[in-house]
């Protein structure tokens, strides 16, 4: 069975890495979908699609997972009644998604997927806007991220770009 887990993963934090392990004990495969693709240097989605696809690449090899993974970004297309199609042409076929998004729920649960609900791993630590908000203070925030994730923020100056964005030099 091939399952889809979508989320913008602005970063890709220790919380979504516990969540893709826990779906892996599961399926047979994953697709990563990256959400808000289109979005970048913005406080909401500092990182690009291409940034954030090597975070979760990099993340996945750090703990050798033997199952297969694609990691796929998906643009926003603004027409909800639509969005599920828009997903499907764009990965390989799946049988299962897994969220907690309401919405992202509903839709998949109209066009006639099983969808499961993600455990969320120690939530109020490993939350995006937060580690967000510890980058742009100049807070610890990489005890929160994959060490791949880290480095990768580093290679792309990514402090410096959300702390410009936010104002802060
Ligand atoms: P999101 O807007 O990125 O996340 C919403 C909230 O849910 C965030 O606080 C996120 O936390 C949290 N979250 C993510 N995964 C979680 C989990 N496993 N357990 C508990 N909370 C979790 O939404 P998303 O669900 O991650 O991603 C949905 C993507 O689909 C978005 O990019 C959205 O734009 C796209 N979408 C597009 C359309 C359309 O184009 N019409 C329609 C529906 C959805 P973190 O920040 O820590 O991840």
């Amino acid at each position: 069975m091939r399952a889809l887990f979508v989320g913008r993963f602005q970063p890709y934090h220790l919380g979504h890495q516990y969540v893709v392990k826990c779906i892996l004990e599961e399926v047979d495969e994953l697709i990563i979908g990256i959400g808000s693709a289109q979005e970048s240097h913005t406080l909401e989605n500092p990182f690009t699609a291409g940034e954030r696809v090597l975070m979760i690449t990099r993340a996945l090899d750090e703990i050798e997972i033997k199952k297969k993974i694609y990691v796929i970004p998906l643009e926003d297309i603004y027409r909800n009644a639509l969005w599920v199609s828009h997903v499907c042409s764009m990965v390989p076929p799946f049988q299962v998604v897994y969220t907690n998004n309401p919405l992202v729920y509903r839709l998949f649960k109209e066009a006639g997927f099983e969808v499961r609900r993600t455990k969320m791993f120690n939530r109020s630590e490993y939350q995006g806007t937060e580690i967000r908000r510890k980058m742009i203070e100049g807070e610890d925030w990489e005890r929160y991220v994959p060490r791949a994730v880290a480095e990768v923020i580093k290679e792309i100056d990514g402090i410096s770009r959300i702390r410009e964005i936010a104002g802060k030099r």
